[in-house]
Parts: structure tokens; sequence; C-alpha cells
């Protein structure tokens, strides 16, 4: 598309969206007495107007019913989570039976670990990306040191080449088949949190599989960002956090995939609790775990109910959008970020940003990754006293994520208006 850098063209882009009575759907937070421009929802999406209703409705059900509302509240709370595979599915390209509904993050990137971790003697290597998220690695690493290896022998993490910013496919795809027999397992964030740059979750799985290793991604960055096919691609497990790109609460419930083939398999390995046993004998308390037979047989605890239902009002958001247009938005609203910045950079007597976010419309989403050469955590703040809010990441990059359900093409022409200003004069 040829895009202009002018008001007029953003406000015709805007026009055109099909989506742009959404955002109105949001609560817009101020910032110094205006609407921010708001470019942080890959770390907190934004409140849907329609959360405060959902959540109130169960603590009236809970004042009215107290515990009989597990079974007449008007979503009764035991199956609750139920609703949640069905809404999720088409967002991870995975079947409803693959989904469960549970935990936060790194917890259930906890018990995938303890089913799919299962190091023998000579295969126990894990492989995973350098500057993965540190959560990501402190499990990973709790994992190897509890199976009895050290992180030095055991972990291999996958660098950028020298003078890059972002790590080769390739790369990920030979230490793969370096490791060989060695690989016990592949975790990779599918969309790295600080470039923004999306991996091949294909590619890497089937490499994976190869060398008859397991392999994992944290979608953090990619569930409601980029458009998965988590069960085609084969992947064996996922693990999501539902407050960033999903819009569903502060620390809100997360969430788990299990693949297809693994889920009717009793005998399967993982660490146990009562809510994911037989649904018709789990109040009979009875003494044996007999596991569920879709992926709700790695639940561990009765879930929580105010937090799914904040996801349930922001998932309903989603299915009235449809995720294919929130894709399309999604890359068009960050082309044209990179097409902006790109020309504030062309109009600038020297270079001042770097993009580091790959430009490949396959290897990015919705975040632009933005470094900048000198005083970068001035432009920060500059920005912030602009009313935009975007993300800063020690030592020297900008993290801006307009997203499509709340952002505006306008917004991104006003976000590159200031910083460009800010740079001429500079200048
Ligand atoms: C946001 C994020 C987390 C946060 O984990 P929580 O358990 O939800 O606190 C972990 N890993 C990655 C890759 C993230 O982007």
């Amino acid at each position: 598309m040829n895009f202009k850098n002018t008001l007029a063209f953003a406000h015709e882009l805007d026009m055109e969206d099909p989506l742009k009575k959404f955002r109105d759907k949001f609560y817009i937070p101020l910032l110094y007495g205006k609407d921010s421009i708001y470019f942080n929802g890959n770390s907190l999406g934004l409140q849907p107007k329609s959360t405060q209703d959902a959540v109130l409705n169960e603590m009236e059900d809970w004042a009215n019913y107290g515990g009989e509302g597990h079974l007449h509240a008007r979503n009764p709370w035991i199956t609750y989570h139920d609703m949640f595979p069905k809404k999720l599915a088409p967002i991870l390209g995975a079947l409803p039976e693959e989904i469960v509904v549970m935990n936060n993050l790194t917890v259930n990137l906890h018990l995938m670990l303890a089913t799919f971790y299962r190091p023998a003697k000579e295969r126990y290597k894990i492989i995973c990306e350098e500057k993965a998220f540190p959560s990501d690695r402190y499990a990973v690493i709790s994992h190897i040191r509890l199976a009895g290896y050290k992180e030095e022998d055991a972990l291999i993490e996958v660098k950028a080449r020298n003078g890059e910013f972002t790590i080769r496919n390739e790369d990920i795809l030979s230490a793969i088949k370096d490791c060989g027999e060695k690989l016990a397992l592949v975790i990779i964030g599918g969309v790295n949190y600080y470039t923004g740059q999306v991996f091949d979750m294909k590619r890497i799985t089937s490499a994976a599989h190869e060398t008859g290793a397991k392999c994992g991604f944290d979608l953090a960055h990619a569930i409601g960002n980029i458009e998965l096919q988590l069960h085609d691609w084969d992947v064996d497990f996922s693990c999501w956090c539902t407050y960033k790109y999903l819009n569903s609460s502060p620390g809100g419930v997360g969430g788990a995939f299990i693949h297809q083939r693994y889920v009717t398999d009793k005998s399967f390995l993982r660490l146990a609790g009562w809510w994911g046993t037989n649904k018709e004998t789990r109040f009979k308390m009875e003494k044996d775990f007999d596991p569920i037979p879709t992926a709700e047989g790695w639940l561990v605890s009765c879930t929580p109910v105010l937090s799914m239902a904040a996801h349930k009002a922001a998932l309903e958001i989603f299915a009235q959008a449809g995720f294919k247009k929130i894709v399309e938005k999604g890359k068009k609203l960050s082309e044209y970020l990179l097409y902006i910045l790109d020309d504030i950079n062309e109009h600038s007597s020297k270079k001042m940003l770097e993009i580091i976010t790959p430009r490949a419309e396959n290897e990015h989403g919705c975040q632009v990754s933005v470094l900048v050469f000198e005083n970068g955590k001035h432009v920060f703040d500059m920005l912030r006293k602009n009313s935009v809010i975007a993300d800063w990441r020690e030592p020297d990059v900008i993290r801006v994520a307009p997203v499509p359900l709340y952002n505006t093409f306008e917004e991104v022409y006003q976000f590159g208006e200031i910083i460009g200003n800010y740079l001429s004069a500079k200048n």
C-alpha cells in the first residue's frame, strides 16, 4: 500500500477502517488532561467498558447465592471456564479440547515444563532464544536444576549474530539440528517481547520433532496479536497471559494449549490437582486422580471467577470484531507506523532512530521497537509529556504497539509528528 505521512491520509484510513467503532468500547486513559495515545497494549490492554458489568454480575451472584453460585449463578462457577476453549480456538488455531484457561503465565509454563521436559540420561538439553523474557528463563532453569542438571550444560541460548538485533530462524533451526539426540525441548517466545520479532513456529516445531524433542511456545506477545495455527503446526504445548493484547485485566487469568495427541492419554505425567479430575466423580472426593481427557486435565485448582469474568467480556469483543479483521488492521497499523518512522529518518540530516523489529510482514505483529541513538530516555519522557503512553526498555529502546481494537491511524500519524518535531528540533 502507498502510504502518506499526512493527517488527511491517516483520516482516510480511519474512515475506511471496518473496526473503527470498536474504539468506543474501551476506556482511553487520560494523560495531562487529554486522551492519551495509548501504544502500550502489548503490556497491558485497555479496559473494555463491558468488563465492569461482567465482574459485577459475579459479585452480585456471590452476594445473592454464596456457595450456591457454583451451581446457580447466571453463569455457574463450576463450569465457568468451559466457555473459553470455543472462544479462544480461532485466536489460537487450536481445537477446543486442546485449550484450558487457568492460573497465570509463568505458573502455566512450570506446569507445561513438568509435563514436557522429561530429560533422560543423554537427552536433557533445552534450546531457547537469548534474551528471552526473564521469567521464562527462570522457569526453564528451575526445571533443569530440579532434574539434576546444570544450566551451563543443559541450556542452549540461540543468539542474534554480531551487529544484528534479531535472531535468525535459520540459526535456531541449525542449533536444533546440531543438538540432535541430546535435545529434549525447545521453548521459544513466539513473539519476542523486546524486539517484536515473530519466530517461524511451524518450522521450529518440525525441526524439534525431527530430532525427537518436544517444542513449546510462550505466546504472551503473540495471542490476540498475530495469526496462530498451533494445532496444524503440530506444536506440543503453549501458554499465555491474557492481560496484553487480550485486554482481560491486570494479572488476569492465563491459559495453556496441549496438543490433541496428548490430552486423552491419562498416563501422561503432570502436576495434578482436583479441578483436573473427572467431573462426574470430583465431588465424591475419591483418592485416585482420573484426568479429564482434554487440556482441562491439567487444571490444578478451582478457577478464578472474577478474573474469568473480565476475560469473558474482553473475548466477546474479539468475537464481535472477528479475529481475521483484527489481525488485518493490526498489520496495517504497524506498516503505517514503520512507514512514518522511515519517513522521519529520511528527512533528518542524521539518523536518529533504528527500528529493530523485523520488516517482513510475517515477522512482526503490532509492536514496533525503536532504538533511539541519543538520549532515548529523554525522547520517551517527551512522548509522555505529549500524552503518548509507550513503553521504555533499558538501555535505549522504546516499544510502541498500536493495537487494532482501539488505536487509530490518526494516532500513528500524531505519534510520528510528535517524535519527528522533537528530533528535527535537535538536529
Ligand atoms: C508478560 C510476560 C510474562 C509475564 O508472566 P506472568 O506469569 O504473567 O507474570 C512472562 N513471559 C513473557 C514472554 C511475557 O511476555
